[in-house]
């Protein structure tokens, strides 16, 4: 029974000995995801924005190509200038207070927000969700 004891405090001690071994590994795994998170987090708002996931703020930032160029899909409202897309039904924009456009979601054209039709194909279906 001795040499049964022996080796259970041998195990013990020996599991001890690890378990301390490893706690500033196991510490310095912790503070790395914790940074992980944080670079993350960083990340995220800084490409994303924290308004993307704002359900209360309407409007929407477009990306931007390299070339400057606005990139807004056929049917959304948008400002040419600051790149801000609009929910269907506004006419100006809210940042430099002129008239936004969009793409025709018919035909493609570039139109005033404001349209009551396209120009060029005729239709009163200008934007996708349009609220009227
Ligand atoms: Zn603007
Ligand atoms: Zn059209």
């Amino acid at each position: 029974m001795d040499a049964i004891r022996d080796l259970i405090e041998y195990v013990a001690n020996d599991i001890g000995g690890l378990a301390a071994t490893l706690f500033p590994f196991a510490l310095l795994g912790l503070i790395g995801l914790y940074l992980l998170w944080l670079v993350i987090g960083y990340l995220r708002v800084s490409q994303v924005g924290i308004n993307a996931e704002s359900a209360v703020l309407p409007t929407l930032q477009l990306p931007k190509a390299p070339d400057g160029a606005i990139e807004a899909a056929r049917g959304v409202v948008y400002c040419p200038t600051d790149g801000i897309a609009y929910p269907a039904g506004a006419v100006y924009c809210t940042v430099c207070e002129s008239d936004l456009l969009a793409s025709c979601a018919n035909c493609g054209a570039s139109i005033r927000a404001a349209d009551e039709s396209c120009y060029r194909c005729g239709t009163r279906d200008t934007l996708i969700a349009a609220a009227r």
